[in-house]
C-alpha cells in the first residue's frame, strides 16, 4: 500500500473490473487504464466492450423487459428493491467514494456527500415507483370510460459523463427503475467504476438479471453505437451540447427513438445592489468552484448590479483566493483535481483566451504546481464583454466572467443573451425583484438567495440548447414512460349498418 501524508490509500496496482451483462460478469479482451488525476497513479482497468458486447447487452435489457420479470411487477416489488439498494449504497459509502475521488479527482467530502444525495434519490424513486398512476375520464358520457394507462418505455440507453459520475447516474436509473424500464449503461470511460459497483449493489439487492446493464468503452464506439442502436426505445444522454446534438441525429437516422438530453449551461447568477453582498460573494465562490467548476449548473457569469460591483468583486476576490484547491483525500480540500488532460487544457485555453482579449483578470488565472495531478486557480475575470469567448461558451472549469448592469431589464437580457438555459440564481433582498426576474430568465433550475440547493424531489433539466426532457422526481420518472389512451364502452352499441 502506498500510504499518503494524510492516510488515504492509494491502490498497489489498478483495481481491474469486468462488463455487467444480463446479471453476470464478464471479461474484456482489451483493456482502458485509468489514472488518477490528482495522483498520477493507474487506478482502475475497464474492459474496452465491442459492438457485439453492446448488442447482446441491449438483447438481455430487451429480453429482460418483454418477459415483464421487472416492468409486470408490482411497484410495492421494484420499491422494495430500491430501498435494500439505497441501503446497500449506505453500507459501501466510503468505498463509492473513494473510486469517484481516485477517477475524478473530488474531495473525498464532496464525494460522500454525493452518495448521501444518491441514497435519497433511490429511496424517493421507491416512492414513486408506488405513487406512479395514469388517469381516468369520467365525463365522456354513461358509456364510455377513457383510462389513461402509462407504460414504461421500455429499453433506455444511458451515456454519463465524468464530472458527477455516480450522482449523474443515480439523478436517472431509480427513476429509470422505478417506471418498469430495463436499461444499458455506457459510462465516461474514464470513470466507469462507480456505475460497476453500482451493478453489484442492485443485484444483491434482488434485480432480476438483464435489468441494469453496463457496457464500457469511449463515446466514439459505444456511445454512439448505443444512441443509434435500432432496438434501444429511449435514450438519457448528459454530457456536451455537440454529443447531444449528434445523439438527435443518430436517433433521426436509426430508430426515432426518445431522447432526453441535459447538456451544457452558462448558467447566470444575478446580485443586485440590496443582497447581503457577503452572503451573495460565498455563494458566487461556490457556484463557481464547485467541483472544479467542472458542473453543468456552475454559475459561470455573475452580474452584478454596476453601483456595487467593485465592491463586491473585491470580497469576492478575497474569498476565492483562501478555496483551497489540494489533494482530495484531504479533509481540509474544497477543490481537487481537474478530471481529464483535455479538459485541463481546454480551462487554461480559455484563462489565456481571456487575458488575450482584454478581460481583467481580478485572482486566479494560473495552473496550481502541487508535485502531481493537474489543478487550477479559482479564477475571476472582470470587465468581460457579450463578444469575448470566455462570456459566451461552457469553460467547464474554475474560471467565471463579471458583467455589470444598471436595471432589472438589463439584468434579466444579460442573464438570457446565451444559447443554454440550464441554471440561474438571483440574490436581491426585494420581493418583487425576484420574483419578476425569476419569470423572466429562461432556466430550467432557478435559487432565489440560494445555489445548487434542491434533492431528488424537484425534476432537472434545462431550456433551450441545454437540453430536453425532466429528470428526477416524478416527473424524472413519467418521462421514462408513454402514454395509452383507453376506451371501454359499457351498454350495447349503437349500430352502424341498420338491421
Ligand atoms: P462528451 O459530451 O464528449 O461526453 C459525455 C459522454 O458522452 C461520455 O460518456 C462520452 O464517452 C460520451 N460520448 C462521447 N462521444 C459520443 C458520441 N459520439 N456518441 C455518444 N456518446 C458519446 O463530453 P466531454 O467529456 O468530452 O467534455 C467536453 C465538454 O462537454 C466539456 O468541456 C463540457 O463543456 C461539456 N460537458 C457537459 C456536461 C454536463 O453535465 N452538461 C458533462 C460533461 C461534459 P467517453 O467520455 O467515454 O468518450
Amino acid at each position: 500500500m502506498n500510504i499518503m501524508a494524510n492516510g488515504a490509500h492509494l491502490p498497489e496496482t489498478p483495481r481491474e473490473f469486468g462488463f455487467f451483462v444480463d446479471g453476470a460478469w464478464h471479461a474484456g479482451q482489451d483493456w482502458f487504464e485509468r489514472t488518477s488525476p490528482s495522483h498520477d497513479v493507474p487506478v482502475t482497468r475497464v474492459p474496452r466492450c465491442t459492438k457485439e458486447d453492446l448488442d447482446t447487452a441491449v438483447a438481455a435489457a430487451r429480453r429482460a423487459f418483454e418477459d415483464r420479470s421487472w416492468a409486470g411487477l408490482p411497484g410495492a416489488e421494484r420499491a422494495a428493491i430500491l430501498l435494500r439498494t439505497a441501503e446497500g449504497l449506505r453500507r459501501r459509502r466510503d468505498e463509492i467514494a473513494r473510486w469517484e475521488v481516485l477517477e475524478n479527482g473530488k474531495p473525498l467530502t464532496q464525494a460522500r456527500g454525493e452518495i448521501d444525495h444518491c441514497i435519497a434519490c433511490f429511496e424517493v424513486a421507491a416512492g414513486a415507483a408506488r405513487l406512479m398512476r395514469g388517469d381516468s375520464f369520467n365525463n365522456l358520457g354513461d358509456n364510455l370510460l377513457g383510462l389513461l394507462l402509462r407504460e414504461p418505455i421500455g429499453v433506455v440507453g444511458l451515456i454519463t459523463p465524468w464530472n458527477f459520475p455516480f450522482l449523474i447516474l443515480c439523478e436517472r436509473v431509480p427513476f429509470i427503475l422505478a417506471s418498469g424500464c430495463t436499461l444499458v449503461v455506457k459510462p465516461a470511460e474514464v470513470t466507469s467504476a462507480t456505475t460497476l459497483i453500482l451493478a453489484d449493489i442492485l443485484t444483491e439487492a434482488g434485480l432480476p438479471p438483464g435489468v441494469y446493464n453496463v457496457v464500457t468503452g469511449s463515446g466514439r464506439t459505444i456511445g454512439q453505437a448505443l444512441a443509434e442502436h435500432p432496438d434501444v426505445d429511449m435514450l438519457s444522454f448528459t454530457g456536451s451540447t455537440g454529443v447531444g446534438r449528434s445523439c438527435v441525429h443518430a436517433s433521426a437516422d436509426s430508430n426515432l427513438k426518445k431522447l432526453g438530453l441535459e447538456l451544457g449551461g452558462k448558467n447566470p447568477i444575478i446580485v443586485f445592489a440590496d443582497a447581503n453582498l457577503h452572503d451573495a460573494a460565498d455563494a458566487v465562490a461556490f457556484g463557481i468552484s464547485f467541483n472544479t467548476g467542472q458542473c453543468c449548473v456552475s454559475s459561470s457569469r455573475l452580474i452584478v448590479e454596476r453601483s456595487v460591483a467593485r465592491e463586491f468583486e473585491s470580497i469576492l476576490t478575497a474569498k476565492m483566493k483562501k478555496i483551497r484547491v489540494g489533494d482530495p483525500f484531504d479533509p481540509e480540500t474544497q477543490i481537487g483535481a481537474i478530471t481529464t488532460d483535455a479538459q485541463n487544457r481546454t480551462i487554461l485555453g480559455y484563462i489565456a483566451q481571456g487575458k488575450e482579449e482584454g478581460a481583467t483578470l481580478l485572482c486566479g488565472g494560473e495552473a496550481l504546481d502541487l508535485g502531481r495531478g493537474q489543478f487550477i486557480q479559482p479564477t475571476l475575470f472582470s470587465d468581460v464583454t457579450p463578444s469575448m469567448g470566455i462570456a459566451r461558451e461552457e469553460i467547464f472549469g474554475p474560471v467565471l466572467s463579471s458583467f455589470h448592469f444598471d436595471t432589472p431589464e438589463e439584468a434579466i437580457a444579460i442573464a438570457n443573451d446565451t444559447v443554454y438555459g440550464l441554471a440561474a440564481s438571483l440574490w436581491t433582498r426585494d420581493l418583487d425583484k425576484a420574483l419578476t426576474v425569476t419569470r423572466r430568465v429562461r432556466a430550467g433550475r432557478f435559487w432565489v438567495n440560494t445555489i445548487m440547493a434542491g434533492g431528488p424531489e424537484t425534476p432537472i433539466g434545462g431550456f433551450k440548447q441545454s437540453g430536453w426532457g425532466r429528470e428526477s422526481g416524478l416527473l424524472g420518472v413519467e418521462e421514462y414512460t408513454q402514454v395509452k389512451s383507453v376506451h371501454i364502452e359499457t351498454g350495447g352499441r349503437t349500430h352502424w349498418i341498420a338491421s
